[in-house]
């Protein structure tokens, strides 16, 4: 019997792989991890792959960790789960203390769930009872959302109604709410409005076009703060978050930073709005809040939205969601030994640091002809390829060419994912300079063994 074998064969028969065109996957060798340990992962025959995707963005101390496992280790000894609906449970009490030191100004209402998408979810209905519970007559209009252009913020009913990436959510067109778009600063293919500066001019006038026309319509705006992950890792030219932030305050919208992606020291600071010194109403947090351990998010906001909620049991005020698992024991105990580990280990002093080592690392990937743009924030980065540096072109799917950088990238000991035309590195946060120059040396390796047969302009 070979365990590998018996694996993939139950895998290809049982599991339906999220994200994932199945039929190419049943035709691929899949990756069956084993086990981890700090920056690396191992597959179920041993072979050792440096974990550049922080294993989909989550893991912070690396893979393994003794303190985390000890916490998660100490919880489980005394209770697994109770619930949060009319009663209330030690670590859930602490992280949620925590979490209101450690946002940015006044935020300091926790509330919990499970996954990003659901902690988006929570703060579209938060964000539109609140103006419903302050002056139902008054705000009846206040129902709609502005989002960015490529946004994302999960794939939930309600988190794909917010988003804009054509590829993921044009399908469930019909079963969506109507978001009010805005256009995204994205400087690389938005030449034609000039250079970054009159790229964020161009949007920001937009935004304050819709507002001055529609905020009556709007309850609140969603934005990933600084850099749009998932729409390909495009980053937003400096002081464009606070300039919506003025915006959002001037037109009496509601500001919703959704920090799943960028938060937890992703772009140097332990939360991306700190950099523009942006307050958001109401913010959502997921992905590292655990380190990578488990599932949790939390959707964290400010006394002025939490008492518009306060009232007598009939006057229908309450806000009536909840999942099951919200505030379990386990997955808060680690969030809060998370937690406490960045701060001990100083480890956003430690990332802004090796953000500067590995800007300096990007730049030889230019050598190489079709490295479009690099972008990077902290250690968030995106190598956009492309066929013709001035054209801009890019890559069909049937050439195929960054999934086989991204299969080469896996044998030479690499473990990254693609984004459409997009390379993304998103190390595991306490990655060393060392592993950090091997991530880079790895991508720029395994771009040049793609594309060198090829016949590219120069
Ligand atoms: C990943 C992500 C989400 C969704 O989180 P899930 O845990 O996958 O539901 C939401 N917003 C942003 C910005 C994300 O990157």
């Amino acid at each position: 019997m070979n365990l590998y074998h018996d694996l993939e064969k139950w895998d290809k028969e049982y599991v339906w792989h999220p994200f994932t065109q199945m039929k190419a996957y049943r035709e691929s060798k899949p990756l069956i991890i084993d086990r981890g340990e700090g920056s690396y992962l191992f597959d179920v025959e041993g072979k050792r792959y440096l974990d550049g995707y922080a294993s989909l963005w989550v893991n912070v101390h690396g893979h393994n960790d003794k303190e985390l496992n000890k916490a998660l280790h100490e919880q489980v000894e005394k209770i697994a789960h109770s619930t949060l609906l009319g009663s209330a449970n030690v670590p859930s009490i602490l992280l949620a203390k925590k979490l209101a030191e450690i946002t940015p100004g006044h935020l300091s209402k926790v509330f919990y769930s499970d996954t990003g998408a659901a902690s988006v979810e929570i703060a579209l209905k938060i964000a539109y009872q609140y103006w419903k519970n302050i002056d139902s007559e008054k705000y009846s209009q206040k129902n709609k959302f502005i989002s960015l252009n490529e946004a994302y913020h999960g794939d939930t009913v309600g988190a794909v109604s917010v988003g804009g990436i054509d590829l993921f959510h044009r399908i469930f067109e019909p079963l969506l709410f109507e978001r009010i778009p805005m256009p995204s600063p994205y400087t690389y293919r938005m030449t034609e409005y000039g250079d970054a500066e009159a790229v964020k001019k161009y949007c920001l006038d937009e935004l304050e076009k819709l507002l001055k026309e529609r905020a009556d319509e709007v309850a609140g705006l969603i934005i990933e703060p600084l850099v749009q992950g998932a729409a390909g890792m495009i980053t937003q030219p400096f002081g464009f978050l606070k300039e919506v932030e003025k915006l959002c305050r001037k037109y009496h919208v509601l500001l919703i930073c959704d920090e799943v992606a960028v938060g937890w020291g992703r772009t140097g600071s332990l939360f991306a709005c700190e950099q523009e010194d942006v307050v958001p109403d109401i913010m959502c947090v997921g992905k590292g809040i655990t380190g990578g351990y488990m599932p949790l998010a939390a959707t964290i906001t400010h006394d002025q939205i939490f008492n518009a909620f306060l009232g007598e049991p009939d006057e229908h005020k309450t806000f009536y969601h909840g999942h099951t698992y919200t505030g379990n024991q386990l997955v808060c105990a680690v969030a809060l030994k998370n937690i406490e580990l960045i701060e001990k280990r100083e480890l956003i002093k430690d990332i802004a640091k090796k953000s500067k080592h590995l800007e300096e690392k990007l730049n030889i990937l230019y050598e190489l002809p079709v490295v479009g743009d690099i972008r990077q924030r902290g250690l968030m980065v995106g190598i956009e390829i492309v066929k013709d540096r001035t054209s801009k072109e890019t890559f069909t799917t049937k050439e195929n060419i960054v999934p086989d950088i991204i299969q080469t990238a896996r044998q030479n000991g690499l473990i990254i994912r693609e984004l459409g035309p997009v390379i993304t590195m998103m190390p595991i946060l306490s990655m060393t300079e060392t592993e950090l120059d091997q991530m880079v040396e790895i991508v720029y390796r395994s771009i040049q063994t793609v594309t060198t047969s090829l016949s590219l302009p120069r």
